[in-house]
């Protein structure tokens, strides 16, 4: 027995999987045709994208904000937990990649409750005047603008609203003393602030690389 988060060996992680993730073949496909692109490590753990579908239906999200999508596996994940009448805004730059998304989301049947935006997310999420209307926020874009996405996390979301981070223990990379890499230092900032943070409520989970929520006081 041990009072602390475990380690997982690769045949403890293979038996977490085993057990529990519940990837249809759409998604399974999607993830594999995103397995063979050179940026692969963007997208997230299917365990992950899991949690992602049962915090979406936990909260009961009806409008959410996705910042980083790529090839849309976390987007699809989400947005076919949602309501028939909800709606998930994604924020993503142009690339290649923006077309597998659309193509899996018109094959789950979802497209018509996802919002591609193709912009810088500071941008769109600026230009985002809805304060307070929406329910759960996930990040996963470029890491040093996460202190920034926290700050329009806090203002678009409601009260008892979900923001949650990726990446957020970074490979291990956060222990460097002295990092040249600005998305490190970005995490690290992140991470120390959200601390001491009074606005939010806090649990950091070894899910993945890291997934931080922050549920808006
Ligand atoms: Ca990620």
């Amino acid at each position: 027995m041990t009072a602390r988060t475990l380690n997982l060996d690769d045949s403890l992680y293979q038996y977490l999987l085993d057990v529990s993730l519940r990837e249809t073949p759409l998604l399974k496909r999607l993830r594999d045709e995103t397995q063979a692109l050179p940026m692969a490590r963007w997208q997230v753990a299917p365990e992950q994208g899991q949690f992602l579908t049962l915090m979406v239906k936990l909260t009961g999200a009806r409008r959410i904000l996705e910042v980083g999508t790529f090839t849309g596996y976390s987007a699809l994940c989400m947005a076919a937990a949602l309501p028939e009448e909800g709606a998930l805004i994604c924020c993503d730059i142009a690339g290649d990649y923006n077309a597998i998304a659309r193509r899996y989301w018109q094959e789950a049947g979802v497209a018509d409750r996802i919002d591609l935006r193709l912009a810088p997310a500071l941008q769109t999420l600026s230009a985002l005047d809805e304060p307070g209307r929406f329910d759960l926020m996930f990040i996963d874009a470029d890491k040093a603008n996460y202190p920034a996405y926290l700050e329009h996390a806090l203002r678009l979301l409601r009260t008892g609203g979900l923001a949650i981070f990726d990446n957020t223990l970074w490979s291990g990379r956060v222990l460097e003393a002295d990092p040249e890499s600005a998305d490190t230092r970005a995490i690290q900032v992140l991470n120390r602030a959200l601390k001491d943070d009074a606005r939010v409520d806090l649990s950091l989970l070894p899910l993945g690389d890291g997934l931080t929520l922050c549920r808006k006081r």
